[in-house]
């Protein structure tokens, strides 16, 4: 039986040092590619090269719950050869892929079952080409707005120390009429970001929660408090801000819970924010691979997946999900809604889902 390594606790997280780092030899032609290797080498890190970034084999750790952590620590610095975006509904018109993977252990994380067997951390150092491609997808959809959403397959403000990835992003779409980038983070590391010319095409949001929901189910995140932080920082800083608040988890207490979370928001927002505020507002759902996966790789979980109280909906392609049942969903959706403008009156909700 594998040993689980202890998780840091989310007061002891500082910025994403992986502890094991590859690259593919293309990479290292590409400017990004090899300050990355400078970097990790300033680090002393153990580099190691690989053929391709869809494939590294042999990580070490004893049984499957120990190399899933290892492998979380692992960085795979690599060039995108696919370059069609995905589409990235509700929240924007596409997904732009700078980044794959995340250190973090969000027990609901859906990359859990999307990422399969490679959880690893991945950057793409071939930023010119996915920006070109961006450009070309603006350029189609002309006069329409075209938003692009950073943060589909990975946190990439925890790995922006890393990457600068997202700063070549921003300053690209600030000088953008018809583009918009948008990206939403549990990582409070916005400093790199806050003195770049972005025109008030980027808006950042943060992902956060009920006090309980964050203690027990995403560790290796940032602390709420230091979220905030950086919210009110970037909002400061004239970016659109935005939070998300999901998964929406029904527990005992729930109302509370929620209730103080937005009165925290409200205390730590500062007033300029409030005109162009958003909310996007997710209920908890899960599939029955997910739950598997779950249940393997965080045992201990306190999440609730019982299907027998929750209402099947049919997925467009292929499996279903389990969400909550109407009326657990009606009042959920009617209770934060209400908290959301009883503390920020003129903020707008763009969806529940
Ligand atoms: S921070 Fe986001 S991407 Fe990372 S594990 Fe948590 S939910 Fe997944």
């Amino acid at each position: 039986m594998a040993t689980q390594t202890p998780v840091k606790p989310t007061s002891e997280l500082k910025t994403f040092i992986p502890e094991l780092v590859y690259f593919e030899p293309d990479a290292l032609t590409y400017p990004m590619g090899e300050r990355i290797r400078k970097w990790a080498q300033d680090q002393g890190l153990p580099i190691h090269m690989t053929t391709s970034h869809n494939r590294i084999t042999n990580l070490p750790g004893e049984g499957e719950l120990e190399k899933y952590r290892i492998a979380k620590r692992t960085l795979v610095v690599g060039v995108r050869k696919t370059l069609d975006f995905d589409q990235s509904k509700p929240s924007a018109e596409y997904a732009i892929p700078i980044a794959t993977g995340c250190m973090a252990h969000c027990h609901y994380c859906y990359l859990q079952t999307t990422l399969g067997a490679k959880p690893y951390v991945r950057i793409y150092v071939n930023i010119d080409d996915i920006v070109a491609r961006a450009a070309k997808y603006i350029e189609e959809r002309r006069p329409e707005i075209t938003r692009f959403e950073a943060a589909c397959t990975s946190d990439p403000v925890g790995l922006e120390h890393i990457s600068g990835s997202l700063a070549r992003l921003i300053e690209f779409m600030a000088k953008q009429e018809h583009g918009r980038l948008r990206f939403v983070t549990k990582f409070n590391n916005v400093e790199p970001l806050l003195g770049l010319e972005h025109n008030g095409h980027t808006r950042i949001r943060f992902s956060v929660n009920a006090d309980y929901v964050i203690r027990h189910f995403e560790p290796g995140t940032s602390s709420f408090a230091d979220r905030i932080a950086a919210a009110g920082k970037v909002a400061r800083a004239g970016y659109p801000l935005g939070f998300i608040i999901a998964p929406i988890i029904w527990y005992e207490g729930w109302e509370d819970g929620y209730a103080e979370l937005l009165s925290k928001l409200k205390a730590e927002v500062p007033p300029e924010a409030e005109p162009t505020l958003t909310f996007e507002l997710i209920q908890h759902r899960f599939t029955k691979t997910a739950k598997r996966v779950i249940e393997a790789r965080y045992p201990k979980s306190k999440l609730e997946m019982d299907e027998a109280k929750r209402k099947y909906k049919w997925g467009r392609w292929g499996q279903g999900k389990y969400v909550y049942r109407d009326e657990q969903a009606t009042a959920l959706r009617e209770w934060i809604a209400e908290q959301i403008f009883a503390n920020f009156p003129k903020a707008t909700i763009d969806y529940f889902t």
